[in-house]
């Protein structure tokens, strides 16, 4: 079957009705906004932007669920007395909540940590798709009493939904826009929720949805060790203090693992701020992370931390493609910015294989 990208009215079509499902959707809880969340993720790990379909199993969405509600499952700190755990549904706590919040009770927080035990991270993923499979899924195209099927077909109960033709290239082509969407009025929601706990302004949503900066710092040692102490951008020394900074930065994705990780000097890493690094910087990062990627990953595993080479390198291949696409800039060094040449095709492409074990032991 051949596919093609969406029309531009196509396109457009597609913003509007995600606008008016957060506008006019009923939310008693916050699933729906994760669950659309979840979809634009799944969409650029998992998709591309030939316009096909894509299948995504229910599991992959519960997986996803349980990875965003983590963090907002943390107690949050009101203020005064006791630190609570935000209400994520009008009444009763979401069951999905209940379930993390027992989890991290049980684990200290660690996610990753969570997840190295396959049976318990199994057990959590399964209640979560339950309530994935029973609750949001068949209601989320619902607004008012109107169905607006738009994002994926609704017709079964099986365990795979599938993005109906163009959604996947619309969710790629307006991920940053569209998380943002979602993150904004699932703020709204929550601050709502949790008025009289919260009492003054507080920044929920960088509880909810902000960098962890402070987490960056365990990253540190490993990344020094793997760029042989110089800053990723410069190439010169860098001083102990040296910042964690994100390759593909948080605000295009959020994905804080040690392959997405580089060190910089301050003032490097506050030069490029929130934009993607010229060709040559992505070309040191790819070197990075595949001619370092045994020290690498053993470091990240001693220490307890999380990585993961493919999804980084799927994540910035999304970022690049979607930047060329829109004409954008890319960082060089201080603050020259240039337009994004098709060079960066290159230094993602595969490995030719007598690369791939060059770091690898002599028999
Ligand atoms: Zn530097």
């Amino acid at each position: 079957m051949h596919w093609s990208p969406p029309t531009p009215e196509e396109q457009v079509r597609f913003l509007r009705n995600v606008q008016r499902l957060l506008a006019e959707g009923l939310f008693t809880a916050s699933y729906k906004f994760a669950l659309v969340h979840a979809l634009a993720d799944l969409a650029v790990l998992k998709g591309d932007d030939s316009g096909a379909p894509l299948p995504i199993d229910t599991r992959e969405i519960a997986a996803r669920f349980v990875e965003l509600y983590w963090r907002q499952t943390r107690p949050f700190p009101a203020g005064g007395a006791a630190e609570v755990v935000l209400l994520q549904n009008a009444g009763r706590q979401a069951a999905i909540v209940s379930h993390i919040a027992a989890a991290q009770a049980a684990s200290g927080g660690s996610l990753f940590r969570f997840r190295q035990s396959a049976e318990r991270w199994g057990g959590l993923v399964a209640e979560a798709e339950r309530v994935v499979r029973t609750m949001p899924l068949w209601k989320l195209q619902t607004v008012g009493r109107e169905p607006l099927v738009f994002l994926y077909a609704n017709t079964g109960r099986g365990r795979t939904v599938t993005l109906l033709p163009g959604v996947t290239y619309c969710l790629r082509a307006f991920y940053e826009l569209v998380r943002d969407l979602i993150e904004a009025a699932w703020v709204r929601f929550v601050q709502r929720l949790n008025a009289e706990r919260l009492g003054g302004i507080v920044d929920l949503g960088g509880f909810l949805f902000g960098e962890g900066r402070t987490s960056l710092e365990e990253y540190r040692p490993i990344l020094f060790a793997v760029q042989d102490g110089r800053c990723l951008y410069c190439g010169d020394q860098l001083p102990p203090s040296a910042q964690v900074d994100h390759f593909v930065p948080w605000t295009r994705y959020p994905a804080d693992q040690g392959h997405n990780l580089v060190l910089a000097h301050d003032a490097c890493n506050a030069a490029k701020s929130d934009f993607l690094a010229a060709e040559r910087h992505l070309a040191s990062w790819v070197r990075r992370n595949r001619m370092r990627r045994a020290e690498l990953e053993a470091g990240l595993a001693a220490a307890g931390l999380p990585g993961d080479g493919p999804a980084a390198e799927q994540i910035a291949r999304w970022s690049y493609r979607q930047t060329a696409a829109a004409n954008g800039q890319v960082w060089v060094s201080g603050k020259e910015l240039k337009p994004l040449t098709a060079n960066w095709e290159e230094c993602l492409a595969a490995m030719p294989p007598e690369h791939e074990h060059q770091n690898a032991p002599p028999d």
